[in-house]
């Protein structure tokens, strides 16, 4: 972060501008609107400022830049167009730790002035750090878009109901509970429709109504990796987390969309190294939702899929704790979609059936003669220890040895890598992945070749998506 944002307190602080011109005035006015103390060194003002001295709004001091001006001030800004006075007072004021911002010139500031959305009291400031101010304005018109209409007023109306919340809610996680509900209410409505009153009544009568603690467990798949894959319901339900406990596939965009104020508990498992057991993690999830928590339980791709859920869900039923499942797109759909091959196709597969590399060898559920039928579209999960073997397997049951194969190494994101090749080759392919790695066989695959999109889509200059074919 190559600046700390913070809101200063600037209500009767002197604050000194040198430079009585337009951009002078843009500045001055964002200053009167913290009320700050403002003087003014300048041989001339600009109209505009010559009517805010009239109105006694500002202090003018006519004379030239002196050190000794200075002296108990708090904040300095220089809008003068003399490039050597600019350097000059902020050598100054650099020297006798004074803020200091040289318009225009970043490299004279000792802070800069973000973008502001004004809901008073709620203000949003936003700022690129000078590197990208249309696209910061871009952004502030979707911010803008997306406020409520009377922010202020909601915010304002919160305060006034903030010290009786307190007193009545002695427990934080209590408060933060009503406030949740209060927000997510017919309340905010009233407010907007400007029905004060109605708003107050709904306030009065949720005070009222029992807000016991009670813990939840929110199973939530996250998706393959790219954080535009998340589902609107799993961004919600990661805003209102207590804890969130996850695993080792969720990415690290994903992770930061969490709530900053929730904890968050990494309990993944990764190949090779010592984790934490799935019976800790049950019993974890389930002592923090008895404490009143509202837990999420973060899993990648689609938590019902590959992903232990119905273990997890199964306990906290067990334990008579409240649950809810937030479907996520498994990776078999969304890495698929991502390399362009359509897991069914009327063509070429009828079908398409999701297995596990991990233990399916020897698992003796596992019918070897459906799993090679040609018509089915095979996608193989966690195939990467196994994959020589399964391979033999099925073109001991008929798969033909020149069946086409796809594996996509962290599919759906800008990492993305697509190697296609045949059914026989699969253990010299899986040797240039890099995991995770998704397996799809069948001849579905060959499609990937006209289909492909994911590269041409993309707005990153820096996109790595690549796709080779291996000897078909
Ligand atoms: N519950 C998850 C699957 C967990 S098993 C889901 O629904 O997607 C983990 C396996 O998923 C990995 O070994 C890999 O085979 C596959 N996988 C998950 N994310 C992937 C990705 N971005 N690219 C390729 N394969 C992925």
């Amino acid at each position: 972060m190559e600046y700390l944002p913070i809101f200063l307190d600037l209500k009767c602080k002197n604050t000194l501008v040198i430079g009585a011109g337009d951009i002078a005035f843009n500045k001055i006015k964002l200053l009167l609107r913290a009320n700050a103390i403002i003087n003014i060194i300048a041989k001339d003002l600009c109209s505009e400022i010559r009517y805010l001295l009239a109105q006694k709004k500002i202090f003018w001091i006519g004379q030239e830049f002196k050190i000794s001006y200075l002296k108990n001030v708090f904040l300095v800004i220089a809008a003068t167009n003399n490039t050597e006075l600019n350097k000059t007072i902020f050598e100054k004021c650099s020297k006798l730790r004074i803020l200091v911002n040289v318009v225009d010139d970043q490299s004279k500031c000792s802070f800069i002035f973000p973008s502001i959305i004004d809901r008073s009291p709620i203000i949003l400031a936003i700022s690129s750090g000078g590197t990208a101010p249309v696209l910061l304005r871009l952004l502030r018109e979707k911010i803008e878009a997306i406020l409520p209409k009377r922010l202020g007023n909601i915010a304002n109306m919160a305060g006034k109901w903030r010290k009786i919340i307190k007193e009545k809610f002695s427990n934080v996680l209590e408060r933060k509970r009503f406030w949740e509900k209060l927000f997510n209410s017919i309340f905010v409505q009233h407010i907007i429709n400007g029905k004060e009153k109605k708003a107050i009544s709904t306030i009065e009568k949720m005070i009222t109504q029992p807000n016991t603690l009670i813990g939840e467990i929110i199973l939530v798949g996250a998706g393959p990796g790219n954080s535009d894959l998340l589902t609107l319901r799993a961004l919600q339900v990661m805003q209102e987390a207590d804890v969130v406990l996850y695993d080792n596939l969720v990415s690290k965009d994903i992770l930061n969309l969490i709530r900053r104020d929730a904890k968050c508990i990494y309990v993944g498992k990764r190949a090779g190294l010592k984790s934490i057991t799935q019976k800790k993690i049950i019993k974890l999830l389930i002592f923090l939702a008895k404490q009143g928590k509202r837990v999420v339980r973060l899993k990648g791709g689609d938590a019902f899929i590959f992903g232990r859920g119905g273990e997890e869900l199964e306990a906290a039923k067990n334990a008579n704790i409240n649950v809810q499942v937030v479907p996520g797109i498994t990776a078999g759909i969304g890495v698929s979609a991502y390399a362009g091959i359509p897991l069914t196709h009327r063509d070429y597969a009828q079908g398409v059936i999701f297995i596990t590399g991990c233990k399916c060898i020897n698992n003796i559920s596992n019918n070897w003669s459906v799993l090679s039928d040609p018509s089915y579209t095979l996608v193989v999960y966690m195939g990467s220890l196994k994959a020589l073997e399964i391979s033999k397997k099925l073109i001991l049951h008929g798969r033909l040895k020149s069946t086409p194969i796809a594996i996509i190494s962290q599919g759906t994101t800008i990492n993305q890598q697509v190697l296609i090749g045949r059914l026989d080759e699969i253990d010299k392919i899986f040797k240039l992945t890099v995991s995770p790695t998704l397996l799809i066989i069948g001849p579905v695959v060959l499609l990937h070749r006209k289909l492909k999109w994911f590269k041409n889509l993309s707005n990153f200059n820096n996109l790595k998506t690549t796709s080779s074919v291996i000897n078909i």
